[in-house]
């Protein structure tokens, strides 16, 4: 008989990276985003089709940018034809589209206003049709594992490893709540993640009484960098979320 129920690589990506510190979700993500960024060099660059995506996208956000910009293969020239294509496209938008003048009111012309030019039309053009190259795929693989946490938060292994874990970060747990359809494996998770946040305020007590004069000279534990975690747990690991600016205006 075939083996139809195959237990997918996610779930034990994501049970051996719960004792890692951190946000098992951010930190698997940003492995698969780099193995993605490397492998779209060497091996899409001279698709048109990927092509067509990135210049659509208006090349890639500042941080896989930069993630192309050192990509482990050195792979210069990928590069290079990836943003020749997107400029190519920008420069047609700007030979083809003049830069109108706003209509002026009646009263405005009266008045004497100067005029005013439409660069918003223009601006529009320019705007990205399709999102980051590698923005797109960490959605993918942030699914994957969501899908992970669905199906498995009530297996023991997985609960068993999520508990002894950092647990993830805020956006993650947010996401996770949203994702998960069982009541009792949504139960499980929030007792799970309570238990965390719970430890992690305490040791961030622990941490803020010790600053107290009447505790100097006590040593500094675990509890010393809660602070930091604090920081992380919060907002995500690196070139995850990023900042929370409003794209257009
Ligand atoms: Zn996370
Ligand atoms: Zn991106």
């Amino acid at each position: 008989m075939t083996n139809v129920y195959r237990t997918p690589f996610a779930y034990f990506d994501l049970v051996e990276s719960f004792p890692k510190s951190g946000c098992a979700i951010c930190n698997l993500m940003q492995r698969d985003v780099q193995q993605f960024i490397d492998n779209m060099l060497f091996e899409y660059a001279n698709e048109p089709g990927l092509r067509a995506e990135f210049s659509a996208g208006r090349g890639t956000c500042i941080e896989h940018g930069l993630m192309l910009k050192n990509n482990k293969i050195g792979n210069v020239i990928g590069v290079t034809r990836l943003y020749q294509d997107t400029l190519d496209d920008l420069l047609k938008i700007l030979n083809e589209t003049p830069v109108g003048t706003v209509e002026q009111t009646t009263f405005q012309r009266f008045r004497g206003s100067p005029p005013k030019a439409d660069g918003s039309s223009l601006a529009d053009l320019l705007e990205p049709t399709e999102g980051c190259i590698a923005c797109e795929r960490l959605n993918e693989y942030e699914t994957m594992y969501l899908d992970m946490f669905n199906r498995y938060m009530l297996d023991e292994r997985f609960h068993e490893a999520y508990r002894q874990s950092n647990g993830v970060c805020l956006p993650h747990f947010r996401r996770a709540l949203r994702h998960i359809e069982s009541p009792d494996a949504v139960r499980a998770l929030v007792r799970l993640q309570q238990a965390i946040w719970s430890s992690l305020r305490e040791e961030m007590g622990i941490f803020f009484e010790k600053q107290n004069y009447e505790h100097i000279g006590e040593t500094i534990g675990a509890e010393g960098d809660s602070w930091v975690r604090a920081i992380l747990r919060m907002a995500g690991e690196r070139s995850i979320f990023g900042l929370r600016r409003s794209q257009k205006k």
